[in-house]
């Protein structure tokens, strides 16, 4: 008997059929004699929709009260879910973050699990209960509710399952796995049997939002096998094949699959970004400090940077920075930095995305990079910025042409053949 953590995303419980199918396939599980404690996200657009309501009222809204409204439409799906199960004889039991105390900090929308008290969910699953966890949402110190960023149920599921020890975390979504890019850009995308640790890191913090990047690392620090498969299939398809679908995410690469594994193993893409040039600054030790030092203590993250070859003792400094945080850095630079550094001017484009290639055989590979660009400049796309580590290159381009980018690199790297 295993002790199963499953995950149901937005477009899986998105209908009260969607729901009924959820607890046919977890009265399976149950059935099977496995422990089975399910955590749910709110029906699909529900947070979109709450958190424009939100809008509505204060256009950024107080952070507090918007995670107060953004964390309710998952005590709607638990509370469906449990009754969805009762209602096929299972017993049940539905607990928001609170309930079960999934103690976080109290960085509203962005927070991080500190602990989570299972004991409450043991004797549950003793009495013979599928135990009903929200996803994304937490409570910090004070009481108060918080929430872990979007997509942030897939982390309340891998965070559970290291509470409990659970033998695996299944995170049931709309695709069947994890693919070689997305399948909705590019749908000659291949599903991945398997993807390291490693490359699922990579994949997730360069924008592939199939599994939320905290949940990856969770995963990690606590060695949870994790599991990525459809909620799509049909509900009462054997244990044993469901057990074996999907794409398991492993913590070391199988050297049997080495030899035929491809070089790379995905492209990710992230839209949501922006770029910004700080230009003709001196060119002197601390004027890094002196541009993104007021960015960081604003909390705003900054992503590829890249400083040019001085001229004249002077240099231009560009950085990456999400789309959303985009004017509240311009603001920081254009009046408060601009007039202490005396740089000539400031520039930004909100309109630029950012395609990687990633896959653990480049440790072993040369020539990737010059392939990419070689590829990226038969179709004439201009690369802005480039960043690299062990195992991804990263090219900041316009985001006009990224799903062009995506699909040739797919193509070029030859990820749809099998
Ligand atoms: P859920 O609501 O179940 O959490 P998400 O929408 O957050 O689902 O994540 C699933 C989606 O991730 C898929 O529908 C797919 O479009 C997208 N996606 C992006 N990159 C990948 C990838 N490499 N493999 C599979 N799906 C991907
Ligand atoms: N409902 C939340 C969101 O839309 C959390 C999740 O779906 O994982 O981001
Ligand atoms: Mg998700």
């Amino acid at each position: 008997m295993a002790l199963i953590v499953q995950k149901y995303g937005g477009t899986s419980v998105g209908s009260v059929e969607r729901i009924k199918n959820v607890a046919k396939r977890v009265a399976k599980w149950r059935a099977a004699g496995h422990d089975v404690v399910v955590v749910v996200s709110a029906m699909s657009g529900e947070t979109n929709r709450l958190m424009g309501l939100a809008k509505e009222i204060q256009p950024i809204p107080d952070p507090r009260e918007l995670d107060q409204v953004a964390s309710t439409g998952e005590q709607v799906t638990i509370g469906l879910a449990a009754m969805a199960l009762q209602a096929i004889g299972q017993k049940a039991k539905s607990y928001t973050g609170a309930q079960v105390r999934i103690l976080t900090d109290n960085a509203y929308g962005k927070a991080r699990i500190i602990s989570i008290d299972e004991e409450r969910i043991r004797r549950d699953l003793k009495d013979g209960n599928v135990v009903i966890v929200a996803g994304f949402q937490g409570v910090d110190e004070t009481g108060a509710t918080t929430t872990l960023g979007r997509g942030g149920s897939d982390t309340t599921g891998v965070a559970l399952a290291a509470a409990l020890k659970a033998d695996e975390c299944q995170i049931y979504t709309d695709v069947d796995g994890v693919y070689t890019t997305d399948p909705r850009i590019v749908p000659e995308a291949r599903r991945l049997h398997t993807v390291t640790f490693e490359e699922m890191l990579e994949m997730a913090s360069l924008g592939s939002k199939v599994l939320q990047i905290r949940s990856v690392e969770f995963a990690g620090k606590y060695k949870v096998r994790l599991r990525v498969l459809s909620s799509l299939t049909d509900p009462m398809i054997p244990v044993e094949e469901e057990f074996a679908s999907g794409t398991l995410i492993t913590f070391e690469e199988d050297p049997t699959m080495a030899m035929e594994k491809a070089v790379i193993s995905g492209v990710a893409f992230a839209r949501d970004e922006a770029k910004i040039t700080v230009h003709d600054v001196p060119d002197r030790p601390g004027i890094a400090y002196a541009i993104l030092g007021p960015i960081a203590d604003a909390k705003i993250d900054v992503d590829v940077i890249v400083q040019n070859v001085g001229h004249d003792g002077m240099t231009d400094l560009s950085f990456t920075v999400g789309r959303a945080d985009y004017a509240k850095a311009m603001k920081i630079l254009k009046d408060r930095v601009q007039p202490h550094i005396k740089c000539r001017d400031v520039t930004g484009d909100d309109k630029i995305a950012k395609v990687s290639l990633v896959g653990l055989g480049m440790r072993s590979h040369v020539g990737i990079a010059s392939q990419m660009f070689r590829t990226l400049a038969e179709e004439g796309i201009n690369i802005q910025m480039i960043t690299t580590s062990e195992i991804k290159i990263s090219v900041v381009l316009d985001e006009k042409y990224m799903e062009l980018a995506v699909r040739v690199l797919h193509k070029a790297f030859e990820l749809d053949q099998a």
